[in-house]
């Protein structure tokens, strides 16, 4: 049966991460008021909706960075749940990928040690590490800035290292928050572009909140999420 709060059937086919019923709360603030959310591989889902409607927590959650009071998450069939933390963590680390609003780059490092330092904490040693990171960086248009540091690159050119340095692991989700909500809109498409070019060629799911419908747009499938409430409502793009 199709749920049409979150529009595929618990059992399709290919369905990587899907949540249900999810509520959280932080003191009176009921950020999550029952959210469904499914996303199959390969698929780049745009969760949209105002400001302090709950986008970032049910990102949160997905990504089992916070817990929900109730609801279950399940990624590859498995519940979240039931992974302790070094599960979780582990998942984090291999399988999901992270870009956020302020690129996050560490500043002392450079660009090419960043997108490197993933796997490098993965055990990977320094050449073959930075060897894969320059061939991500090359694909997000930034390996001519390998050697700066971020502090000495734009911000568009930042969020596309940070880009290189959320796929360099091969990650089967990418969750994207506000990546493009620093920047003016010329580099905002780019980063987009680049980034939905980059997960669609290695069949990344994308997991992107946004509350700009121009960013969305890159999306194949749109989910709003309303009132304050925080109740993910799936919509046609
Ligand atoms: P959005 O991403 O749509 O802007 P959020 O998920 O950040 O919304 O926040 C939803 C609601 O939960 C807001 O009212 C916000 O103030 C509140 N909230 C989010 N995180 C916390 C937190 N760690 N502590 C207290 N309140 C929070």
């Amino acid at each position: 049966m199709t749920d049409p709060r979150h529009g595929l059937p618990d059992s399709a086919p290919g369905v990587l991460l899907a949540a249900r019923d999810l509520h959280k709360a932080y003191g009176p603030t009921l950020a999550l008021a029952g959210a469904d959310f499914s996303i199959r591989a390969g698929e780049v889902v745009a969760v949209m909706g105002p400001s302090g409607s709950g986008k970032s927590t049910l990102l949160h959650c997905l990504a089992g960075i916070v817990t929900p009071d109730s609801g279950s998450i399940s990624y590859q069939g498995r519940e979240l749940a039931t992974m302790n933390d070094v599960g979780r963590s582990r998942l984090r680390r291999h399988d999901f990928g992270f870009v956020f609003q302020f690129g996050q780059l560490v500043p002392e490092l450079t660009c090419v040690q960043n997108v490197a330092l993933p796997l490098r904490l993965n055990g990977a040693g320094r050449k073959g590490a930075e060897e894969r990171a320059l061939a991500w960086m090359r694909r997000l248009e930034v390996d001519d800035l390998a050697r700066r540091r971020p502090g000495e690159v734009s911000g568009g050119q930042g969020q596309r290292v940070a880009v290189a340095r959320s796929l360099v692991t091969g990650p089967r989700v990418l969750f994207a928050d506000e990546p493009t909500g620093a920047l003016d809109s010329h580099n905002g498409e780019r980063v987009m572009q680049l980034l939905t070019e980059a997960a669609r060629s290695t069949d990344a799911a994308v997991v992107l909140v946004t509350h700009e419908p121009r960013v969305a747009a890159y999306a194949d499938r749109q989910l709003v999420v309303l009132d304050g409430t925080s109740r993910a409502v799936e919509q046609a793009v």
